[in-house]
């Protein structure tokens, strides 16, 4: 069975769409935690970080770089920002298809929740 981001990934559900090429996609969190908040993803079914192998190292370059891209592009350069992705159940994973969440546009304390 399909999950969220793979819905998205094939337009069968919408979402708000930042930036999105052949291998990647860029789209706004549904439950924002910071005035920006991102997610980026790979269109290549990936579980998550642990999931990923060496052939992958393109994908793994090009979202590094998409999200450099997207961090310029909302100004979050200039300041600062966090990436972070959460792997498993005690990572706090929700939806199993690897994300890089973007947080920014305010400054982000640090705390292990
Ligand atoms: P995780 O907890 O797996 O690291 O992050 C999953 C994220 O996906 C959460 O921050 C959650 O708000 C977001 N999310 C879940 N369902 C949807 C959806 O249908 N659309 C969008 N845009 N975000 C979603």
């Amino acid at each position: 069975m399909k999950n969220i981001f793979q819905k998205i990934i094939d337009k069968e559900i919408p979402a708000d769409i930042v930036y999105e090429d052949e291998k990647t996609l860029a789209f706004k969190d549904i439950n924002p935690i910071a005035p920006i908040h991102i997610l980026v993803i790979p269109k290549k079914t990936i579980k998550n970080l642990q999931d990923i192998s060496p052939e992958d190292n393109e994908i793994i370059i090009h979202l590094i770089s998409t999200i450099q891209k997207i961090a310029a592009n909302q100004g979050l350069d200039i300041n600062g920002y966090r990436v972070i992705t959460n792997i498993g159940d005690y990572g706090g994973q929700t939806v199993y298809h690897l994300h890089f969440h973007i947080l920014g546009g305010r400054p982000l304390k640090w705390e292990v929740l």
